[in-house]
């Protein structure tokens, strides 16, 4: 047994090996100490024919789910090895093999997923001309593929994994340049990384992984054309999902092949400085924006509200699309009512669907399944009158599925039994032979009970009664007390403390049909139970699409219930440069605050006069609230949500960046100026004209001077070369001096009011630079101690009159001046000024000392 052990271990070295040994699944040697200490169970021993017992741990095999789990979910790969044929006929050893590999990837257990979160799988090839990017989700059957073939690689792989956020990553053992930016990404976001064998990668191999799969002749029928890398990546996915589950997946029947540059492109800092989906600090959905905008009924629909949230679309009509559907859905309240009631008896149908092809679906699912399908026919009807083209569309790719609900309906009793090898799953009437079987079975047991009277009447024993029980089946019962009467037929089978128990031929007789029935009826049963569910296999492809279709409009749905409770309204989209909103709101913060506290601002920004905006006001003045609202509103207008404001008028934005406040990246080693400044060099790289930026406090993080200067040149650098719409905050007053020496640029600072030697918040946008910082108003309500603050206030008027010394002056006044001058000669726009070139051309050069050149 151990060799056998050793033999199969050594197929699946990097897992953790499960070995079916009667009624446990035990480890052994290094599996058996690593998992006895991440699962807490006993570590124990057995011999192996070495010196030494072999380290061993096991766990009972009706519980094996909750131990692989928790495995899982520390990061390890399990591999699961079953006997592989029937005991009582093997000749030696019993046959056994690995049967399942589970790997965080390729988890379908509901109790690992996250209902409304998909579990992706990605598999990526790095070949000459670019990267394929592949992934799946094997719960549900999506399988996605695209490629990166220009810009930075490295930038947008980052990008595509920080909005897949897969479980697993799969690549090429000599795929090093996609090593390096796994094993460097690996610390932000967390996976697994799973090194594959790179001839698996190989482009013959990888086509025909997928000719087999698709059960097609050419992989063009996949729609990968034009997409030669994502062939290689979705061949090696593919493939290691035939090693790793042993089976073949069905439900897995189409590749969505996408291009990179039809949705927004956000990228990982991005994702998370706006809180889409969970927030910086805690990771929860609660205080995100998801956790806003999500009223999805169903799994389906909040897997793909998120999907909508990770990828705002670029196109006006698809856009267009979605917000005029949202608009019908909102402003009708019995469609919003009806909906909400059907989605309420939706499952998850992509996930039902998942199990139906992976084999795992018992009957309990079926039932759930009909339950959904039953609630189909009315969304249809009642989408039928409504004037949407989307929910139109949704409409004719919803199917209404009448012969699986009738099968399950006449097939499977209402509360069957969730184990499909104990029978009590079909119902009276499906079937002929199961009929004759119960029949049987229940004259059989009507007897028996009818034989405990007889007998007792017979003997006249009254306390004689029939039992049953597993060793010896059906007896007869009789306590000591009346041993002497018991009749000479009865056969006695077993003593007990006071009583015995006997059985007599006919009893036995009878027992013999009943408990043949029934094994007859478990195996029947379980026969006609795999029939329906093949039947039903068939039909998953349609159940999937109807199940795109439910999910869409379930998103959908979520954003006319939050639009119309929240006040929302629809925005008007435009493919201009310009960003209108009037009276806008943060969708969290004013969610977080009660009785409508929050306080409405105005933006308009656009490439001409508003391009910049510098935001000056205290800290807590509402600086970063204000400029995340601006990038929600949009990103929310983009995915097709109506927006917090009162109008809003939008030009499609490209991308968002955003670089916001410190970095919790310190623990990785970098120093907070040099995280700001590699998101900073992220942003002036990758940003165009149709982008918009969001910059908070630019340049904190190095001494004064420095961070000035820096922050200023961004400035310059954004309006003259970039010239995407910014806003940005700072606490550096001297930068709203730029506004009048640059047309792009306008000031705005938020209002505060003082009230003696405090300071009230007023929270509004208003024209103009603030002039103040009052940073000590604000420890004040922090609640810093008096004595800290006095001393502070006594400080700060030391240094407001040493400012005016002539050394502070001086120094200070060399350093502004440095600062215009460098920002004239860098600026050359200025060479297109005609005066400019006029004085230039004049100059007579022969004449000029080089240091007059200089202050030239
Ligand atoms: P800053 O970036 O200027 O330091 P924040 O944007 O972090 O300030 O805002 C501080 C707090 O002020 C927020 O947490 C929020 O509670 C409140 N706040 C901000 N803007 C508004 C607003 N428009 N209306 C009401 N409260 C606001």
């Amino acid at each position: 047994m151990m060799q056998q052990y050793t033999d199969i271990k050594n197929l699946y070295k990097d897992a953790l090996l499960f070995f079916r040994l009667g009624d446990f699944y035990e480890l052994f040697f290094d599996d058996a100490i690593t998992a006895s200490r991440e699962l807490e169970i006993a570590l124990t021993g057995r011999d192996c024919g070495l010196d030494e017992r072999a380290p061993m741990c096991g766990v009972p095999h009706h519980s094996v789910n909750n131990y692989i789990n928790r495995l899982i979910a520390k990061g390890y790969k399990v591999a699961i090895c079953d006997q592989v044929e029937d005991p009582s006929e093997a000749k030696g050893i019993v046959k056994r093999d690995v049967v399942r590999i589970i790997t965080p990837g390729t988890v379908i257990d509901a109790d690992l997923l996250e209902e409304k979160k998909n579990n992706y799988l990605m598999c990526l090839y790095e070949g000459s001309t670019g990267v394929g990017i592949s992934y799946v989700d094997i719960s549900t059957g999506e399988l996605f593929s695209t490629e990166i073939t220009e810009g930075n690689f490295q930038q947008s792989l980052q990008d595509e994994i920080s909005k897949v956020q897969p479980k697993e990553i799969i690549y090429s053992s000599e795929n090093k340049h996609v090593y390096e930016v796994l094993y460097a990404y690996q610390k932000k976001l967390d996976f697994y990384m799973n090194e594959y064998e790179d001839w698996r990668f190989e482009y013959q191999h990888a086509c025909k992984e997928l000719q087999e799969h698709f059960k097609i002749l050419s992989v063009d029928g996949l729609g990968f054309h034009g997409n030669h890398l994502g062939v290689f990546s979705t061949g090696a996915l593919i493939d290691y999902l035939k090693n790793t589950q042993k089976r073949t997946l069905n439900h897995l029947n189409k590749v969505q092949i996408y291009t990179l540059n039809t949705t927004m492109i956000l990228d990982f800092t991005t994702r998370r400085n706006l809180e889409l989906v969970e927030t910086i600090r805690d990771k929860k959905k609660k205080g995100s924006l998801l956790w806003v905008l999500d009223k999805t009924m169903t799994s389906m629909g909040g897997r793909m509200l998120r999907k909508w949230l990770e990828e705002p679309l670029l196109d006006v009509k698809k856009i267009h699309d979605r917000l005029n559907a949202v608009e019908v859905i909102k402003e009708d309240i019995l469609l919003r009512k009806e909906l909400k009631e059907a989605f309420k008896n939706i499952y998850d149908l992509e996930r039902l669907s998942g199990k139906i092809s992976y084999g795992s679906v018992n009957a309990r699912d079926l039932i759930a399944l009909k339950n959904s399908l039953m609630s189909i026919p009315k969304i249809k009807e009642i989408l039928c009158s409504q004037e949407s083209c989307l929910l139109q569309n949704l409409q004719s790719q919803i199917n209404e599925h009448r012969e699986i609900t009738t099968l399950i309906e006449k097939a499977i009793l209402d509360e069957p039994s969730p184990n499909i090898k104990e029978g009590n799953m079909i119902k009276d009437g499906f079937h002929r032979d199961l009929d004759e079987l119960r029949r049987a079975s229940k004259e059989g047991k009507l007897w028996i009970s009818s034989l405990e009277a007889k007998e007792r009447d017979k003997t006249g024993i009254k306390s004689l009664k029939i039992g049953y029980n597993k060793v010896f089946g059906y007896f007869i019962e009789v306590t000591k007390s009346n041993l002497h009467i018991v009749p000479k037929e009865y056969i006695r089978k077993q003593t007990l403390a006071n009583c015995e128990r006997y059985i007599t031929p006919q009893l036995k007789e009878i027992e013999l049909k009943v408990l043949g029935a029934e094994e007859k009826i478990i195996l029947l049963e379980y026969q006609l139970f795999l029939e329906i569910r093949e039947i039903i296999e068939k039909e998953v492809p349609k159940i999937q699409a109807t199940a795109h279709a439910i999910a869409q409009l379930d998103a959908l749905y979520s954003l006319a219930e939050v639009a119309y409770e929240n006040g929302y309204i629809k925005p008007s989209m435009n493919d201009g440069e310009a960003i209108h909103i009037l009276e806008g709101r943060h969708p969290v913060v004013e969610k977080m605050l009660n009785n409508n506290m929050f306080i409405a601002n105005d933006t308009y920004l656009d490439q001409k006069e508003n391009g910049i905006s510098i935001i000056t006001g205290p800290n807590m003045a509402g600086k970063s609230t204000y400029m995340r609202q601006v990038a929600l509103i949009v990103l929310m207008a983009q995915i097709g949500s109506f927006v917090p404001a009162k109008a809003a008028a939008i030009g499609i934005v490209d991308r968002i960046f955003t670089r916001v406040g410190a970095s919790d990246d310190l623990g990785q080693g970098q120093s907070t100026f040099m995280v700001e400044m590699s998101e900073m060099a992220n942003i002036l790289n990758n940003a165009s004209s149709k982008s918009l930026l969001i910059l908070d406090e630019i340049g904190r993080g190095t001494s004064t001077f420095d961070g000035l200067s820096i922050a200023w040149s961004v400035v310059e650098y954004i309006s003259d070369v970039l010239k995407c719409k910014t806003l940005f905050s700072t606490h550096y007053h001297e930068l709203t001096e730029i506004e009048g020496k640059m047309k792009t640029v306008k000031n705005y600072r938020i209002a505060v009011e003082e009230e003696g030697e405090d300071i009230v918040f007023l929270r509004k946008v208003i024209e103009g630079s603030a002039d103040k910082s009052y940073g000590i108003q604000v420890a004040k309500l922090a609640g810093l101690p008096n004595h800290v603050i006095k001393r502070a206030q006594e400080i700060l008027i030391g240094l407001e009159e040493e400012k005016n010394t002539v050394q502070y002056s001086q120094d200070h006044k060399v350093v502004k001046d440095t600062i215009s001058e460098t920002s004239e000669q860098l600026n050359f726009t200025a060479f297109n000024n005609e005066e400019v070139i006029r004085e230039l051309k004049g100059l007579n050069l022969m004449e000029t000392t080089p240091m007059e050149a200089l202050n030239i």
